[in-house]
């Protein structure tokens, strides 16, 4: 087992990271390997953050597992696979293998803290001062590390109304809720329309769950350029989902563990096994002692920080998401790396950042959506209606030719263009294996591509991805 360290080792570190998430381990892992002393305090015993313990990789591996139900149910019949509709997943079964595999990660992130010389240690961390971080132990001991430098790391959590918002609220469950879950339930209602909604209903609604999706407008993915909105709403529909539009949940009854009554101000109580709230996540700086020295918070509790990721206090920085900006783990680390690099790497890092323009990213919806650069709206605001081309195709993967009609998913892809050298500011793809055809285009994007590079490009035949260079 690798070390646990539940004291100092030295007066004084160069580096204090508090969190070992996803950006906390990105940055202690690259400032150790410039010969720094570094030391990471993580609260759980669980190394790796949300991503590893109650995000991206449980979420992903649920995802497939949907994805499979619903090729064997609705697909694998128009290749002919006989009897496959019949074959179901078994959620209490999958749970602990997936669990087992998360405990696996953990032992990955703490073997390469210990291999590349970074203390982990186990216990809540508090700033003290600029440069003095207090770590409470599991059996409720104290002590104080030294360090230069110090990162917060903390990462976020998911938010549910107080009581007095709604009564009943707290019968819910979360996005952590979900991976707790050792059974499937057979009813869900799903309050939310970002990111997590869409994917955990799509998950259990593949699985054969009963799922209702509350959402307080009339499309899903607000944010998001409106042909992904109007594609992937009626399409939850089609698939199953029952989509309550323009819903606020009022009052919830039942008892801990279901069944429940929901009630909302837009038709009858729905009754469910499970509620479970995506509303949105928060930074976890309550208690973290930044505030007492100085640090400056938003309104919603989330640090400020400069494009260097430094606060308003020398010495102390924050990345990831207590940052509030592009809640991602490749942002996470990408921005932990690169402020490693600038404190306490070569010369030639001494001015490095992340640019946070043209972040790639992808929603595990059923079919998935991928998406970089500006939405249509952004464009016209910042380039002006005249300055902007639109080239947009629907159709059908190949792979749906076999499959029978209900079941066929929608593709739409759309390139967002602008000025006279049609630069290509926004890509937003919705359909099959779009999560995999995205990074290559992120690339294009970033190093700036034209219209004319992609229609220059080869496609690749037969492929969904070709579509991209062939647009007219
Ligand atoms: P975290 O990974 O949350 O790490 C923060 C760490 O700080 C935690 O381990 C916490 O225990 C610790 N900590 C908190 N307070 C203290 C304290 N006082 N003392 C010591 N330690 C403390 N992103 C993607 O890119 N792709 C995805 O597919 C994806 N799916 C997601 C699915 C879900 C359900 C959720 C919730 C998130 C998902 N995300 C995804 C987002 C991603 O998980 C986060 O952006 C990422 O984990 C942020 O990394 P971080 O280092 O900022 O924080
Ligand atoms: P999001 O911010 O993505 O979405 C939350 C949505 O909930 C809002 O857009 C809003 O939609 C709705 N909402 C907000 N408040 C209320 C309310 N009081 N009642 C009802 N609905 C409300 O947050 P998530 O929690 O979904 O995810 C957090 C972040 O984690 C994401 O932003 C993303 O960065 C990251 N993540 C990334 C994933 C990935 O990379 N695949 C997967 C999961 C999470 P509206 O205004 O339309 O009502």
């Amino acid at each position: 087992m690798p070390p646990i360290f539940d004291k100092p080792t030295t007066e004084q570190y160069d580096y204090i990271v508090i969190g070992g998430g996803s950006g906390g381990s990105g940055t202690a892992r690259r400032a150790a390997s410039y010969g720094k002393k570094v030391a990471v305090v993580e609260v759980t015993p669980n190394l790796g953050g949300t991503c590893v313990n109650v995000g991206c990789v449980p979420k992903k591996l649920m995802w497939h597992a949907a994805d499979l139900q619903d090729r064997l149910a609705h697909h694998a019949p128009g290749f002919k696979f006989a009897g496959a509709q019949n074959i179901k997943f078994d959620w209490a079964a999958f749970k602990p293998q997936r669990d087992a595999y998360i405990r696996r990660l953990n032992g990955i992130y703490a073997a390469n803290f210990d291999r590349e010389g970074v203390e982990y240690h186990l216990g809540r961390a508090r700033v003290l001062s600029p440069t003095s971080v207090e770590v409470t132990r599991p059996d409720g001991a104290t002590y104080v590390l030294a360090g230069a430098q110090i990162t917060v790391a903390v990462g976020g959590q998911p938010s549910v109304p107080s009581e007095a918002q709604i009564p009943g609220a707290g019968l819910g469950i979360d996005s952590d809720g979900f991976f707790a879950l050792e059974t499937q339930p057979a009813r869900v209602a799903v309050v939310g329309a970002g990111y997590i909604a869409v994917e955990l209903a799509g998950i259990f609604n593949a699985l054969g769950t009963e799922t209702h999706l509350l959402v307080r407008g009339d499309t899903v993915l607000r944010t998001f350029d409106p042909v992904l909105q109007d594609t992937l709403t009626p399409w939850l529909e089609t698939t199953g989902v029952h989509l309550h539009r323009r819903t606020h949940v009022t009052r919830v009854e039942g008892a801990a563990g279901g069944p429940l009554t929901v009630h909302t101000d837009s038709g009858p109580p729905i009754e469910v096994d499970v509620l479970l709230w995506a509303i949105g996540r928060h930074a976890s700086t309550k208690g973290l002692g930044l505030e007492e020295v100085g640090v400056e918070l938003d309104g919603k509790g989330d640090v400020v920080v400069d494009e260097y990721q430094n606060s308003n206090v020398p010495g102390i920085s924050a990345i990831g998401d207590v940052q509030g900006k592009w809640l991602l783990t490749p942002v996470a680390i990408a921005a932990g790396r690169r402020l490693a690099n600038r404190l306490f790497g070569p010369e030639k890092f001494k001015n490095d950042k992340l640019s946070y323009d043209d972040i790639p990213t992808v929603v595990f919806s059923h079919p998935p959506i991928g998406t970089v650069g500006l939405t249509e709206p952004q464009a016209r605001k910042k380039y002006g209606d005249d300055a902007i081309k639109i080239y947009k195709s629907s159709f059908r993967a190949l792979y749906f030719s076999m499959v029978d009609e209900a079941h066929k998913e929608p593709t739409v892809y759309k390139l967002i263009c602008a000025g006279p050298e049609e630069k290509v500011v926004g890509v937003h793809i919705l359909g099959l294996g779009s999560d995999e055809v995205m990074q290559g285009f992120a690339v294009a994007v970033k190093m700036g591509a034209t219209k004319e590079d992609l229609d220059n490009t080869v496609a690749i035949h037969p492929t969904s991805g070709e579509e991209l260079v062939t647009l007219r």
